[in-house]
């Protein structure tokens, strides 16, 4: 009998074909982030990946935080599996682990039931009879369990794969897809609570993420740029790497606000910044951009801005906080950890010299002819896009 961290995956059970690509991106994902966890490694079992210690005993206080954080995990679960996977042994390991697992049983009392599984239907007895004769052999072994099979507090779990599992407790995690195996996208990342939720959420439907800053030094700080790298580090604990790109984009963003009516300002900066990240991620094999815009939240997120905004690249642009509310989008920035970095107070370039009266509902052609009329918008966006600092996370 050993300790072991069983894995269960979701959408990528589905994936017929290319199941194989999605099932190696995951056990990598979940190997890198056990790297700083020596003594671990994962095997895979039918339908199922197992993780396992070189020795025991297992420290799952350790393990599964790093595990559960890679994506297209649906949960983990500590278990005690045997290669013997006769019912005497099934019963024996399932009563250790009651026992183990739930000291205080027989002064608090538990309702429970038994679930079973087997892979190999070829063995000698059913799901159903191997989970009436655990739920047995606990009720007549261990004092404190009474059945309840609707709303049991405890749902024991017997699965018969290549080896027996027993466990009972179950961590959940983020689902989706692996990271890389959905394409590539460039996400433009603010120090702000929105853009981290929008780049994390696009990671977990397997897109590999890539970022872009926007920093306007000295109108920004370097604490702004800060925040963006904390953020980054965050993220990487769910994409196994992450690669930021810093535009240093003060020239592009005191010529337009020289050149342009106030109202029309953060409509001609949101276009620079497409502009700008759209020749990055061709640079990069993105196929798309991906921004943490929600509709209506501010002047520059109407349809009709974000039409006008959009007007700037061919590529296409992922929003996929659109239709969500600030207290939703707050709610996964918490969940993921990015939120306490993104209120610390310094802010990105988006919120300086905002005008008291910004349009909401931008003509595309008006602001195509203000851009044109300054004469030299498009050469140094080019040259911004080819002087990036990369950092690697
Ligand atoms: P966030 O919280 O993500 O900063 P926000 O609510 O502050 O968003 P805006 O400042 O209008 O909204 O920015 C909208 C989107 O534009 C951001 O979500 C982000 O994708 C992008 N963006 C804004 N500022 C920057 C910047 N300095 N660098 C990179 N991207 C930016
Ligand atoms: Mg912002």
């Amino acid at each position: 009998m050993e300790e072991v961290l069983i894995v269960k995956f979701g959408e990528v059970a589905l994936r017929g074909k290319n199941r194989y690509i999605f099932e190696n991106k995951l056990i990598a994902a979940i190997e890198n982030n056990l790297k700083g966890c020596p003594g671990y490694f994962v095997s895979r079992e039918l339908g199922r990946y197992v993780v396992c210690a070189h020795s025991s005993p297992f420290d799952f206080a350790r393990v599964i935080p790093k595990v559960i954080s890679v994506l297209g995990i649906i949960s983990c679960c500590p278990a005690i599996r045997s290669r013997d996977m006769s019912m005497e042994n099934i019963k024996k390991l399932s009563l250790l682990h009651m026992k183990k697992r739930y000291p205080d049983a027989p002064v608090k009392g538990y309702t429970f039931r038994v679930t079973a599984h087997r892979s190999h239907k070829d063995y000698p007895v059913s799901s159903q009879e191997i989970a009436a004769c655990i739920g047995e052999c606990i009720i007549e072994g261990a004092e404190g369990f009474k059945v309840n099979l609707k709303e049991p507090e405890i749902n024991l779990r017997a699965e018969l794969r290549n080896q027996v599992y027993i466990y009972s407790d179950e961590t959940k995690g983020f689902g989706g897809l692996p990271v890389g195996s959905c394409g590539k996208t460039m996400a433009l990342l603010s120090a702000g609570i929105d853009s981290p939720v929008a780049s994390f959420l696009m990671a977990r439907r397997g897109v590999e993420v890539e970022a872009v800053y926007f920093h306007t030094p000295p109108y920004t700080s370097e604490r702004a740029l800060l925040k963006v790298t904390d953020i980054c580090e965050v993220l990487k604990t769910f994409t196994a790497s992450f690669k930021l790109n810093v535009v240093n984009f003060t020239d592009i963003q005191m010529l337009i606000k020289e050149k342009t009516p106030p109202e029309k300002f953060t409509i001609m900066l949101k276009r620079s910044m497409m502009r700008l990240a759209e020749i990055l991620a061709q640079k990069n094999e993105c196929q798309a951009l991906t921004t943490g815009d929600s509709v209506g939240q501010v002047a520059s997120q109407t349809l009709k801005s974000i039409a006008a905004i959009d007007g700037a690249v061919s590529i296409p642009v992922l929003r996929p906080l659109a239709g969500m509310d600030k207290n939703e989008i707050i709610d996964w920035a918490k969940k993921i950890g990015t939120f306490d970095i993104s209120i610390r107070p310094f802010q990105d370039c988006c919120t300086l010299f905002v005008p008291p009266h910004p349009e909401t509902k931008p003509k595309v052609s008006i602001i195509e002819s203000f851009e044109k009329s300054i004469d030299n918008l498009y050469d140094i966006t080019k040259e911004a896009a080819e002087n990036v600092k990369v950092y690697n996370f």
